[in-house]
């Protein structure tokens, strides 16, 4: 069992979408079963928490940045999708969208924004990229089953960064995902035991990713992205930054809590456990080595 994690970058329109299903067809051609995870396409997550501070202070722009967001998606839809299944897919994501217009109501007209309402506001990004993408893989003729990750990754109400019921969790998805070929599930976002949506802190996509790995016993967790690895410096402010091809779990983690936005902090904890290396690599580049975390000591 692998994962793949691909970012916002890798999912931002179809076009980069059509490049996130070559790679992973690709991997799949090599027989090994996938489980993938999504983060939101990009820009959307800080779109949804625009939406429900204007909603919030009864800012009509509000309307502008819902048309923003059903325009990309629809977008997407119309280029992913096949004729033959467009329809479905719509009306499910129209669904989608009256959901999210009824949480952007309740702020607007409770004048009250919680971390809770802005949780359940903000998951509707990676509700919708996982929907669509996993629509877009069958499209091209592969069957992909869709998981609702609220379903499988339970954690307390700690809203805006909820803490995560390992063993819950764990059993949850391995029961999942016993046995089935490929599947797609959106990052970032769970539920408490009482079904209340909650997220695992900005960019936890990552960290989702590392969940399900540890969950199956994976045999490697691939976080797809816009850059080659994890580089000595942020490559978009140092343009001499160089790649790592080879780090340890410690230093890439002590880099990730000290702001390497790369991989989120939380990421490298339940695959050192597990002993399951990480691998860093470029959308745009999947050719390139990207980095290997381990323990140091070469496995394969
Ligand atoms: P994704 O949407 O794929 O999760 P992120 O934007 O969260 O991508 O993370 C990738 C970005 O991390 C890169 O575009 C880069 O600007 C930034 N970054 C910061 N520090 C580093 C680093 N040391 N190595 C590589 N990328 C870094
Ligand atoms: N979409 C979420 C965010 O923007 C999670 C992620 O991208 O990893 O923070
Ligand atoms: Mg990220």
């Amino acid at each position: 069992m692998k994962i793949m994690k691909f970012g916002g970058t890798s999912v931002a329109h179809a076009s980069n979408i059509n490049k996130v299903i070559d790679i992973i067809l690709e991997s799949l051609k090599r027989g090994e079963n996938i489980v993938i995870v999504v983060s939101a396409l990009s820009g959307i997550t800080d779109n949804l928490i625009m939406l429900a501070n204007l909603a919030l202070k009864k800012d009509l722009k509000y309307k502008t940045i819902f048309q923003n967001i059903y325009g990309r998606h629809n977008q997407a839809i119309k280029e992913l999708i096949n004729s033959k299944n467009k329809e479905k897919v719509l009306k499910k994501i129209n669904k989608k969208y009256s959901e999210l217009e009824k949480s952007v109501k309740n702020i607007f007209s409770a004048q009250e924004l919680s971390l809770a309402s802005l949780d359940l506001v903000m998951s509707f990004g990676e509700q919708l990229s996982s929907f669509i993408i996993g629509e877009g893989i069958k499209s091209r003729g592969i069957s992909c089953e869709f998981v609702d990750s609220r379903e499988v990754i339970k954690t307390d109400d700690n809203f805006g960064s909820a803490n995560v019921d390992l063993e819950k969790s764990y059993r949850l998805m391995s029961d999942c995902f016993k046995g089935k070929t490929l599947s797609i599930m959106g990052g970032f976002i769970a539920s408490t035991k009482n079904g209340e949506t909650t997220t695992l802190s900005r960019g936890g996509s990552d960290y989702t990713a590392s969940l399900v790995g540890a969950a199956l016993n994976a045999s490697v967790i691939e976080i797809w992205t816009d850059v080659d690895g994890i580089m000595t410096e942020d490559p978009r402010k140092m343009k001499n930054a160089l790649l790592i091809p080879e780090i340890s779990y410690e230093k890439a983690e002590e880099m990730a809590y000290n702001g390497a936005k790369v991989i989120h902090p939380k990421t490298i904890r339940p695959a050192v456990l597990k002993n399951i290396p990480i691998y860093v690599k470029n959308t745009f580049n999947p050719k390139g080595q990207g980095t290997r975390i381990s323990n140091g000591i070469e496995t394969q």
